[in-house]
């Protein structure tokens, strides 16, 4: 293991740093030519929150369990003092299914005052897998910045002997450095892939493959002479959530052989519903017991978002007769494009920052 100096707060110095790296922009040297020192090399800031990257075995506990401190990954990165400046902040260190909406929101806002730094190149944000992409395509909505949000994970413990987590934000780093990626928004690095945030999606429990974008390959990828992009996403944009926003409470439901709608009433029963996601079968149909049950959510003027279970494709009102496509949009129900659930969960408490109108809402998912 290397020393890795991190550094903390230091400024400026690295735009001509930058200017040899984008001179090997073609393919993005991963080593810094002789003569840069240290002050002149790009400034990254680690946004360290927990999981696997993080985790080491807990014996007492009998599994893995996040302990490494942000600094302490930045320091398992091999040559790293040779690639880029780095700070630290410590956001959480949880397993990211302990990720909430506050906590997506103190991300965003902390990625949002590094980027606005002129001397930061870029953030990267250490994140669980299981709901990477999540506050990934949040953060991709929010920070609005040209500068890169890179978000990297591991599927390997920090404790074991084939750790993936060290590679994986040296490449992480690597990307957020790359002049190639500004304009690209917020990018998932692993296993020497880049993706898009709204497209990218676990497809593997434990594979280090694991990130995909299914039926859209990768951006690009990160080889040995560096960051190679092959193409860019279109499908982005930008929504304005205030840091001290209160997120709303949006709840997923799923479609099912037999499907009664009794999930349904009873989150409605609860009050204080601000939106449903369904995950509907196929392009975007229902249990007709279940529709029944959506019809009620809709009278209550509740925002009620349509995707499907099919892992590609969008949803679309095709079909006729009551918990089709076609009655869904006739009770003001919104089709989501081609966002799974989770995803479309982040772009509805994001638009109902805005407004709650099913047309305006259609309007946000159709961008
Ligand atoms: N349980 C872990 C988490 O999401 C899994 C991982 O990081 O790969 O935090």
């Amino acid at each position: 293991m290397s020393e890795t100096r991190v550094h903390r707060r230091e400024r400026g110095g690295w735009a001509a740093a930058w200017m040899v790296l984008a001179g090997l922009a073609a393919g993005l040297g991963s080593s810094i030519p002789a003569g840069v020192a240290a002050q002149d090399l790009p400034t990254v800031v680690i946004l360290s929150t927990g999981g696997t990257i993080a985790s080491v075995y807990d014996d007492a506990a009998g599994g893995f369990a996040p302990a490494l401190t942000g600094e302490q990954l930045v320091q398992a990165v091999p040559g790293l003092d040779t690639i880029a400046r780095v700070e630290v902040v410590q956001v959480a260190n949880v397993a990211s299914t302990n990720m909430t909406p506050a906590l997506w929101l103190a991300v965003s806002a902390a990625a949002r005052d590094m980027l606005a730094r002129p001397d930061v190149a870029g953030v990267v944000v250490t994140h669980g897998t299981d709901t990477l992409e999540e506050t990934a395509y949040f953060l991709d909505l929010t920070v609005g910045s040209d500068k890169p949000a890179i978000v990297v994970g591991a599927q390997r413990a920090a404790s074991e002997p084939d750790a993936d987590g060290p590679g994986n934000l040296r490449d992480a780093i690597l990307t957020a450095i790359a002049p190639a990626s500004r304009g690209m928004g917020t990018l998932v690095v692993l296993n020497g892939e880049i993706h898009a945030a709204r497209e990218v999606t676990k497809t593997h429990t434990l594979n280090v493959d694991t990130f995909k974008s299914p039926g859209f390959g990768a951006l690009g990828f990160v080889e040995p002479d560096g960051v190679r992009y092959y193409r860019a996403p279109l499908r982005r944009q930008h929504l304005e959530v205030a840091p001290g926003a209160r997120l709303g409470r949006v709840e997923i439901v799923t479609n099912y052989a037999g499907a009664d709608g009794r999930v349904v009433r009873g989150v409605l029963a609860q009050g204080g519903l601000d939106g449903l996601v369904v995950e509907a079968s196929g392009v975007g149909n229902l249990a007709s017991d279940l529709f029944d049950a959506l019809e009620e959510v809709r009278a209550a003027g509740i925002p009620v978002v349509i995707t499907t279970r099919v892992h590609t494709g969008r949803t679309l009102p095709l079909y006729a007769g009551r918990g089709s496509g076609v009655t869904l949009r006739e009770i003001g129900c919104v089709f989501a494009d081609n966002l799974p659930p989770h995803k479309a969960r982040v772009l509805l408490l994001a638009a109902l920052q805005r407004t709650s109108d099913p047309a305006e809402i259609q309007a946000i998912f159709a961008r």
